[in-house]
């Protein structure tokens, strides 16, 4: 190592870690800054968000899912390491131990993502049961296709859940999704989440609510062959895992960073660790802010991975940087059926003590007349007397779900309903109808509250 400059350490070689390595390298020059990048597994740089459309073969090479490979990150004086594993860091000395090799760091940034939440259930490790988090999953579920399974039980409503019900059903298996609770997708109020459970049910997807799994049932070989809940047995030759997403932050709470109320590391805006200063983290393992409600939250989602990353690289590489929090934009779909969602539903308004009001309007996609119009419900929660935007929520067909934008767009900016409901949108039939359906459910709600 040449001691006159600094060397960055990054443990995870994926969104948060990649970006905050580039970042840094595009604001300090190698001469300045060494950048390492430890990554456990054998592809950096890929894209977990395009699994299940591998799997459902709408991207038909695996290939096409990894951004960039080690030669782009070596071109860049970025020494990005795969199949090497952080066993140990040691804050004190400000070394990470890898590949038997103590590793002397200036600043390093912790970015070792989720791990996919595994309840004790019995059977749980069998063959036959995969997760949809890395590569190697996908290619396991992909040879499971193609040996011939028929029959699929997808455990988990969340958009991960039904991201995959989605891709096994385009592979002509019969798809079984199992849930504890009483509806999908959990982050939408009951009456969008029957939205969608009515459109999944009439895809011919078999989704079985309110039944947490007892048992994965296994034959003499220990392969799987059914679910088993309370209220029967599913059979079937795969079962996929899409129980939800924790924070990956066992290495670095052992070596004695401090970790949040949510269970993931605690932070501060500049990504920078509130017990270690010359520590970051970014990503799935960092703790993070809600800008409705100020409450520390976990939200697993690649975009703010992204954001984050860059937001530590360009702090490391000494340019002021903030990440501005997150209000829980998602979008996701299940065949034609598009979900997004934004800001509070329901249930959180009411936990974080508001007095709101909440209206559901349907419209159509396009002008009624124009072909491939197709039906969108948008619901809107603000709070009375107000009238500020705290949430929405849409369900619909094709061209429905990035609405979502223009409402978080309007709830990040502290619009009121009234106000969106007046703003100049876009129109043209096969785009919208005259009044989008964002405005009308914004008009409506005003109109609500003025009374
Ligand atoms: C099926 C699926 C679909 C998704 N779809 C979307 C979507 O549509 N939109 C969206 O915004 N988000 C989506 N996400 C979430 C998104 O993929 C993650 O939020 C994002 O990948 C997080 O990036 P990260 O860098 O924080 O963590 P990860 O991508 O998990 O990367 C962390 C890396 O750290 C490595 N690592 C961990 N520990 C160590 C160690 N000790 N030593 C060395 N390396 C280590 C891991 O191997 C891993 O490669 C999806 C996720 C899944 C699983």
């Amino acid at each position: 190592m040449n001691s006159a400059r600094d060397r960055l350490v990054v443990i995870g070689g994926d969104a948060a870690g990649l970006s905050a390595a580039a970042q840094a390298r595009r604001l300090r020059d190698a001469s300045d800054l060494e950048i390492v990048v430890l990554e456990q597994g054998p592809e950096a740089s890929y894209s977990a968000c395009g699994i299940p459309y591998w799997i459902g073969d709408v991207v038909a090479d695996r290939d096409r899912l990894i951004a960039r490979t080690p030669s782009t990150f070596a071109a860049q004086d970025i020494d990005l390491r795969t199949g090497t594993r952080a066993d140990e860091i040691d804050l004190a000395a400000g070394t990470v131990t890898a590949a038997g090799e103590r590793l002397g760091y200036d600043r390093l940034v912790v970015a070792t993502g989720g791990r996919p939440l595994r309840p004790p259930i019995p059977g749980l490790d069998a063959a036959g049961v995969h997760g949809v988090h890395r590569l190697a999953d996908g290619a396991e579920i992909r040879a499971a296709v193609a040996a011939g399974a028929r029959r699929a039980v997808v455990l988990g409503g969340g958009y991960i859940g039904l991201e995959a019900a989605e891709a096994l059903l385009e592979r002509g298996l019969e798809v079984t999704v199992v849930l504890a609770d009483p509806l999908p997708m959990a982050q939408l109020d009951t009456d969008m989440g029957e939205r969608v459970c009515k459109g999944m049910g009439d895809m011919g997807i078999d989704v079985q609510t309110e039944q947490p799994v007892r048992e994965i049932e296994v034959d003499a070989d220990g392969v799987v062959k059914a679910v088993r809940t309370d209220a029967g047995s599913y059979p079937c030759d795969l079962v996929v895992l899409g129980l939800g997403m924790g924070p990956e932050v066992r290495l670095a709470a052992d070596a004695g960073l401090r970790v949040g109320v949510t269970g993931a590391l605690d932070v501060d805006r500049t990504q920078r660790s509130r017990s270690h200063p010359e520590v970051f983290a970014a990503g799935d393992c960092a703790q993070t802010f809600h800008r409705v409600t100020g409450d520390a939250v976990h939200i697993a989602l690649g975009t703010h991975a992204n954001k984050q990353g860059r937001v530590a690289g360009s702090v490391i590489g000494g340019r002021p940087a903030r990440f501005a929090g997150v209000i829980g934009t998602a979008v996701t779909k299940v065949r034609d059926l598009e979900i997004g969602r934004t800001g509070l539903c329901t249930g959180q308004a009411r936990e974080a003590g508001y007095d709101f009001r909440a209206e559901t309007i349907e419209g159509t996609t396009k002008a009624g007349y124009y072909p491939g119009a197709e039906q969108i419900a948008i619901k809107v929660i603000t709070e009375r007397g107000s009238g500020l935007l705290l949430g929405a929520q849409i369900v619909g067909g094709p061209g429905s779900a990035k609405r979502i934008d223009v409402l978080a767009t309007a709830i990040w900016a502290g619009m009121t309903a009234e106000e969106l409901a007046g703003s100049d949108l876009s129109y043209a039939p096969p785009f919208s109808p005259t009044y989008d359906p964002v405005l009308v459910a914004a008009r409506v709600v005003s109109r609500v509250e003025r009374g």
